[in-house]
């Protein structure tokens, strides 16, 4: 057992994928090899690979006519990937601006094509709002429109993908892949590091239309090559087998917790749970999203000064809740409750939170 009862930060993994890596660090499948050892290219490596792949399909019910990669570099690689090989030769798109991680997305993409950056949110709105479709100038002209599925330092998420007509959607679903069902019939790609929900950093997954693999700029970097990847089975270059062995984990966890429809269920559970005791105590626990646009996966929060803030990090922490610290880039508290954090561990925070609250009474 670990000492924690969960690590609310940036990744999270469930005790039994953790002790499954642990022993494939050692021996590989009794081969008396460790999984760090293996070659890339041995049948038990492909084999790896095509196993994950298709748990993955199956998982996320992706059609045949879509590829999936996965590939060196994180999200922030697909940040340039996405415009070399799908910008096209209009090299137009645009990207709907809702926060760190589309406008991350955005100004890598504005290097290699005439990208129109679209507000997302209600200008209008005191608090973080998407605001109507209707409301967004979107230029006819765009070969794909690039937005984030989940804002994870805002904690923003749509609720349902951008209702726009013409160009294919694409999505940065870095921190909620695998927390909800995808209407595949809306997208062109969807990219995803793979450290939240999918294991560990280092890989991305991409799942793209296979029409549009025929666009790439002739500058693309042959291992960011949609198409080529595509021919290699996503072996282009050594793949770390590691990474992809804890994907391959990661989706028979959650296979065994009865797939994606399951989890939402529970995911929308444990963040109800969160935002309700957040609700309760509005001076206390300041939350800035409208209830519309609250993500699932990540709740921050600021409490009324940075030493309250610092005294509820020790205090849970010492109840055995990690990782509570806000984005670097903003302060203050966050909890991400990615799919591996057990309803349990969400009744302990909610409690850690109650009972600090209380005992800061002039606050409330
Ligand atoms: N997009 C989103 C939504 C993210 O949350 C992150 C990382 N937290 C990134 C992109 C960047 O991912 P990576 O560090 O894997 O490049």
């Amino acid at each position: 057992m670990r000492k924690s009862n969960f690590s609310a930060g940036p990744a999270a993994m469930p005790e039994e994928v953790l002790v499954q890596l642990q022993v494939a660090c050692f021996d590989w499948r009794g081969q008396g090899v460790s999984l760090l050892e293996m070659p890339h290219r041995a049948t038990v490596a492909v084999d790896l690979l095509e196993e994950t792949r298709q748990l993955f399909r199956a998982l996320l019910n992706i059609p045949k006519q879509f590829q999936i990669l996965f590939m060196h570099g994180g999200a922030r690689a697909q940040f340039s990937a996405i415009p070399l090989n799908l910008l096209g030769i209009s090299r137009k798109a645009a990207y709907l601006n809702t926060g760190v991680w589309s406008e991350a997305a955005c100004q890598e993409a504005q290097r290699y094509g005439e990208i129109d950056r679209v507000t997302g949110l209600d200008p209008d709105s005191a608090l973080s709002r998407i605001a109507e479709s209707q409301s967004w100038q979107l230029p006819p002209e765009s070969t794909y429109v690039h937005y984030c599925d989940n804002e994870t330092v805002s904690g923003l998420e749509f609720s349902r993908p951008p209702q726009i007509d013409g160009a294919p959607l694409v999505a940065d679903m870095s921190s909620n892949i695998l927390s909800k069902p995808i209407d595949w019939r809306l997208f062109g790609a969807v990219y995803a590091g793979m450290q939240k929900n999918m294991g560990v950093a280092g890989l991305s997954v991409l799942v793209v239309r296979e029409d549009l693999l025929d666009q790439a700029m002739s500058v693309t970097p042959s291992f960011l090559h949609y198409k080529t990847q595509v021919k290699c089975r996503s072996a282009y270059n050594t793949l770390p087998l590691f990474n992809v062995y804890a994907a391959l984990l990661m989706c028979q966890w959650l296979d065994k917790q009865g797939g994606v429809e399951a989890i939402q269920l529970v995911n929308q559970r444990k963040a109800a749970k969160v935002y309700a005791l957040i609700d309760q105590y509005p001076a206390f626990y300041r939350n800035r999203v409208d209830k519309r646009c609250r993500s699932v996966m990540n709740m921050p929060f600021a409490l009324p000064n940075q030493a309250l803030e610092a005294a509820f990090v020790t205090d849970a922490r010492q109840r055995g809740l990690i990782n509570l610290e806000g984005h670097g880039s903003v302060g203050g508290l966050r909890a991400s409750l990615y799919n591996p954090i057990s309803e349990h561990a969400v009744d302990l925070l909610v409690s850690c939170m109650e009972t600090f609250a209380r005992q800061h009474q002039e606050y409330l």
